[in-house]
């Protein structure tokens, strides 16, 4: 089986801003001064390559080029998160959905020297628009698409109660509920379906309990089942997995204002966070999503048009 390790590298200053309306001006974020390192570490213990999609904000910090350089330098790849990672990103204007894009597209290409060629909206907030900008673009996959029914009514819940108001994201969409679970070329008209798009979309990979989400921040939370559930999903059925981090998952967010309930300590994130890559590295092989396009083996988990 292959897959892919996936880190969204979403900046304290993301969550400062979406939960508590402030901007820290950290000189360095310590997601990129302390959590990176520890993916990277963890990451080269198992000699394994992960896509990180990072903000193009982010880029623009001087004070980070020596840590966006040391991704580079390890052989993994970086993707596209978005210029600012506005929550709601699907419902901008197109214009401004554009300008998102190709503002990040623009300062990562200058630092790895080549174009991106793969997205995940901030919030998996994706609609039909979205990923035809993208396919315009020439991007090679996105990979913002959760598949699952339950994922928006999850995300509303959570972060309604983070912010200690009802929220309404847009991110899913009740209707993805069978949308497929393995990599697919999607519909002109509908993305959640397979079709005749150039572009690839490459879905956040859920448990076979529900499709409920696995990634680690659930995992944490729920437990590691989830994990395993989705894992032997995608071993019977022979689709390439998926598997998403966040860089607060290795952060010692009790340093800092951030309050995530049910979030557990970071010795016990370091350990669920391993056992996870060290599975993966021993049991499927671990290539950067880029690569996995490039090479065609994502055909073991393209699904046939009616999709599962
Ligand atoms: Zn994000």
């Amino acid at each position: 089986m292959y897959a892919t390790i996936q880190v969204d590298l979403d900046s304290l200053w993301t969550y400062d801003r979406y939960l508590y309306q402030k901007i820290n001006n950290y000189p360095v974020d310590p997601v990129y001064s302390q959590s990176l390192q520890s993916f990277l570490d963890l990451f080269a213990k198992y000699k394994l390559k992960a896509t990180f999609f990072i903000i193009g904000k982010d880029v623009q910090n001087p004070k980070q080029s020596k840590y966006i350089k040391m991704i580079i330098e390890q052989g993994h790849e970086i993707a596209n998160h978005s210029m600012n990672h506005l929550s709601d990103f699907a419902a901008l204007s197109l214009e401004q959905i554009r300008e998102e894009i190709i503002l990040a597209h623009n300062l990562i290409k200058s630092v790895i020297n080549k174009d991106p060629v793969g997205f995940r909206a901030p919030m998996f907030s994706i609609n039909q628009p979205v990923i035809r900008v993208l396919e315009d673009l020439g991007y090679k996959y996105d990979a913002s698409l959760m598949p699952s029914a339950i994922f928006p009514l999850m995300m509303n819940t959570a972060h309604s109660l983070l912010k200690l108001k009802p929220v309404n994201l847009k991110c899913g969409n009740i209707r993805w509920g069978d949308a497929p679970r393995g990599i697919y070329h999607p519909d002109k008209q509908n993305m959640a379906k397979p079709g005749a798009m150039e572009i690839k979309e490459v879905p956040v990979s859920v448990s076979n309990f529900a499709r409920f989400p696995m990634h680690s921040t659930y995992v944490f939370v729920f437990g590691k089942f989830l994990f395993d559930s989705g894992f032997n999903y995608a071993l019977k059925n022979k689709i390439t997995l998926h598997y998403l981090f966040h860089g607060i998952d290795l952060l010692n967010i009790e340093q800092y204002s951030l309050k995530l309930p049910g979030f557990k300590t970071l010795t016990k994130r370091q350990k669920i966070c391993e056992q996870i890559v060290k599975k993966l590295a021993e049991n499927s092989q671990v290539v950067t999503t880029e690569n996995l396009i490039a090479i065609g083996k994502e055909t073991h988990g393209i699904h046939p048009a009616s999709g599962i």
